[in-house]
């Protein structure tokens, strides 16, 4: 049997393994366009590669994925973060989990990955091609396909597309007839010249609320300022689960901050009268509340009209109203946006509704299967990328491979 995967990622190199270690007297080639393989996995996590997420509870796993959610369900009872775990770990290859779930290898090197999946690969006798970049698939009498490289053709029982997001191979998909959803970025910070953050950059909040008032959207997180806006994980979970709409203001719209969480306008107006009467010998601006870094909090007093030496005692009501505006509903205009250097994504891809998701096999045609990015899946930054990449190239290799589908 021979099994062609087109692109030598994550998903593909899961996929090329997985087929192997089902049928050992599987025959398998991946193709990469590249000049080398695994090229996402060596710069991913800022080199250290963020495997997957300490997330072992599957409906809590779903909720990471803005795009995906109820399709992984199944998938993800069958291999999941504890079966990433433990594959890599009868590897060789041990990971550790950070205090916020994620999950890198203990050499904290991405390569350690690469190493592992070049090894498995090996060990399997499959057969690896750089500088092949896929061209055409076509299905061929007998269920089988051909495919098309710039050097050649070659046949296949099976192919299992992992491109990730190639415009290429997507105008190619479709033309066969699947449904393409169209690609956005996802996982974005977002860009503002406000004069509040001016010589901010590096200042971090743990717990913010962020809200894009138009679409209703809102997420919790720590929230740092950077020398061109706003980033980190409220801003960049807001990014992925609005990366439509996002896309289709052109990256200029409105955002709400509460920097203190998701404390009401009404309970923080309450705690500020309280601090107005227990410090009201001291000045505001030189002594900052509710845990702020001293010059957010500032920066903030002064946007609320409050002079550099007044007292608590001497805030008039409208002082105390814009102080509170401020702190639980700052508003920005956001204008552009910017990449995230450590874990970038595109949301769009084949539509979902074309997939079995028990094999990953393509419903239009019989021994066609999709990983990866390739599809219209996408996460939050934290690992949940890789680990659908992992899952789906875990599932569909098997099936191709003949393990028994549960
Ligand atoms: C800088 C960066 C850091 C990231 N860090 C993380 C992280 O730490 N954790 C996490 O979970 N996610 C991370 N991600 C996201 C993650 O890398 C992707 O979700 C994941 O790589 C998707 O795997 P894939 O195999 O589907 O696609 P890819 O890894 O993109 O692999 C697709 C492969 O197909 C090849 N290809 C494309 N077209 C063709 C063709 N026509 N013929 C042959 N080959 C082709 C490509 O060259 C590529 O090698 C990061 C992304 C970026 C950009």
């Amino acid at each position: 049997m021979q099994t062609i995967i087109i692109g030598g990622g994550a998903a593909g190199f899961f996929g090329a393994i997985a087929v192997a270690e089902a049928n050992p007297n599987a025959r398998i080639t991946i193709l990469e366009r590249g000049n080398s393989f695994l090229q996402k996995v060596k710069v991913s996590g800022g080199g250290r590669c963020n495997v997957t997420h300490a997330c072992f509870d599957v409906r809590e796993l779903t909720r990471n994925y803005p795009r995906g959610s109820k399709e992984l369900a199944g998938p993800f009872t069958r291999f999941g973060p504890t079966e990433t775990i433990m594959w890599f770990e009868q590897r060789g290859v041990k990971l550790k989990t950070e205090s916020d779930g994620r999950m890198f290898p203990e050499t904290d090197e991405s390569q350690t990955i690469i190493d592992c999946l070049w090894q498995a690969t090996k060990k399997h006798h499959i057969d690896l091609k750089t500088s092949c970049r896929v061209d055409q698939i076509s299905p061929i009498q007998g269920n089988r396909w051909r495919v098309t490289t710039a050097n050649e053709v070659l046949e296949a029982d099976a192919v299992l597309v992992t491109t990730g997001s190639s415009e290429a191979i997507w105008t190619m998909l479709s033309k066969l007839g699947h449904r393409i959803v169209s690609p956005v970025p996802s996982l974005f910070t977002f860009n503002t010249k406000d004069q509040r953050l001016q010589n901010l950059a590096g200042i971090a909040v743990p717990n913010a609320q962020v809200t894009l008032p138009d679409f209703k959207q809102q997420s919790n997180g720590p929230l740092l300022v950077t020398h061109w806006g706003l980033s980190g994980p409220a801003i960049l979970k807001l990014s992925a689960w609005a990366a439509r709409e996002l896309h289709a203001m052109n990256y200029h719209f409105k955002l709400t901050i509460n920097w203190l969480g998701d404390i009401t306008q009404h309970a923080l107006n309450a705690q500020l009268i309280d601090i107005k009467s227990e410090l009201s010998k001291k000045q505001v601006i030189a002594n900052a509340q509710f845990g702020l870094p001293a010059r957010l909090w500032q920066s903030l007093c002064a946007a609320a009209g409050i002079a550099d030496l007044l007292r608590w005692a001497d805030m008039n009501k409208k002082q105390l109203n814009a102080l509170c505006q401020e702190l639980g509903a700052c508003a920005f205009d956001i204008k552009g946006k910017s990449t995230f250097k450590e874990e970038f994504v595109t949301a769009g891809g084949i539509d979902l509704k074309e997939i079995n998701f028990k094999n990953f096999e393509s419903k239009l045609f019989p021994n066609l299967y999709f990983a990866g990015e390739v599809l219209n899946i996408d996460a939050v930054t934290g690992g949940f990328n890789f680990q659908a990449a992992w899952t789906g190239g875990w599932i569909a290799g098997g099936s191709i491979g003949g393990r028994p589908a549960i």
